[in-house]
């Protein structure tokens, strides 16, 4: 029997409770892939995990880690073999599915992609959930038809974890990128991730007019509420919103006006169940279109034992960049 090290959510007395636990390998969810996980991550996803805001653990115990980065083990899936070097994200992993949070884990062989060869474990992981649906949302933009040539993109939440990785890839690939933050000591590192201009959140978080200003030919947005409705007012004629998140809120308080009158789109991106033919495409050009020089800038590391700490501070925004966990 393998014991594997794991963060654990249970259910005590009505309290959402995690601790860094040992379990043995009985007791990993159904699938047919054993994975040795070597790193996990912390997206924001993770901190509502592991805290138990939104409730979106739906069995106990759980092992929170919406990703993860490991070899094969074992497989009774024939497109698997020990050894393989793989990632995979979502799929309820942490949610459903006990998660990467841990030294083992028991999927899917349909939830896992190879990893390209270029990109190790531990940038996979650095890359994580936030940086591929960062990709997720460029080829977006890039699929709706907006070229670097037709104007700046706006990246909210650029020191986090998507928006970091997002203003890495846009300008890797010609865009100029307003990167806004609410924090304007972070202007420094994110002009060295590739941001041309630095915009203060606050402009964005009050409500605001259905039509302002033409600012920006797109945009990716990782906050929703009445940043992203601020966003939609500063969108050029004919624009293209990526929004992909909610750190500050789940609302969507906004008018019909820029999507009528200034034929603007605004396009949700999904990372949890996207088809395996898009994450293979975003993998690969994660390996093609990212400043592995940047990635390792916005990159900490910690070990199982700091996650719990680290989990109500992502949510509160205290967390640059991405936190890799090394599991082992
Ligand atoms: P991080 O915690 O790494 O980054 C979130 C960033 O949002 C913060 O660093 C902060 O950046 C900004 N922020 C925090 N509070 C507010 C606020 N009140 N108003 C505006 N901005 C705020 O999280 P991730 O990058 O991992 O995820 C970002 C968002 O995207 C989350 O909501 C997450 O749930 C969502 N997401 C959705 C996915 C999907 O499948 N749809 C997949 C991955 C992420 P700064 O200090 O620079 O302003």
């Amino acid at each position: 029997m393998f014991v594997t090290k794991a963060i654990l959510i249970e259910r005590e007395n009505d309290k959402h409770v995690a601790a860094l636990r040992e379990i043995d390998d009985g007791l990993l969810s159904v699938g047919n892939v054993v994975v040795d996980v070597e790193y996990s991550t912390m997206n924001y996803k993770d901190g509502l995990l592991i805290t138990g805001e939104r409730s979106l653990v739906t069995k106990f115990p759980m092992i929170p880690g919406i990703d993860f980065a490991g070899v094969v083990a074992d497989s009774e899936d024939p497109r698997w073999q020990q050894g393989d070097r793989v990632v995979a994200n979502g799929f309820g992993l942490g949610e459903r599915h006990l998660g990467g949070l841990a030294q083992r884990v028991r999927v899917e062989g349909d939830w896992l992609v190879r990893l390209p060869d270029n990109v190790s474990p531990f940038q996979a992981a650095a890359i994580g959930t936030a940086g591929y649906t960062a990709m997720l949302c460029v080829l977006r933009l890039e699929r709706l038809g907006v070229l670097p040539d037709d104007g700046d993109i706006l990246v909210t939440g650029a020191s986090g974890g998507v928006g970091g990785v997002a203003v890495a890839l846009l300008s890797k690939l010609g865009y100029r990128v307003v990167a806004a933050t609410g924090r304007m000591s972070e202007a420094d590192y994110l002009k060295s991730l590739g941001a041309a201009e630095i915009l203060d959140r606050a402009e964005l978080a009050a409500p605001g007019e259905p039509m302002q200003r033409q600012r920006w030919a797109g945009a990716i947005d990782t906050a929703g509420s009445h940043t992203l409705v601020n966003v939609i007012a500063g969108i050029r004629y004919g624009g293209v919103v990526a929004a992909t998140g909610l750190a500050h809120g789940i609302d969507f308080p906004a008018t019909m006006f820029p999507f009528i009158l200034r034929d603007i789109t605004l396009s949700g991106v999904d990372s949890v169940m996207q088809p395996m033919a898009a994450r293979e495409e975003a993998w690969a050009r994660l390996a093609t279109d990212l400043d592995v020089a940047k990635l390792e800038a916005m990159v900490e590391e910690i070990g199982l034992s700091d996650v719990i700490e680290r989990a109500p501070r992502i949510l509160a925004g205290e967390i640059r960049g991405r936190t890799v966990v090394d599991v082992n």
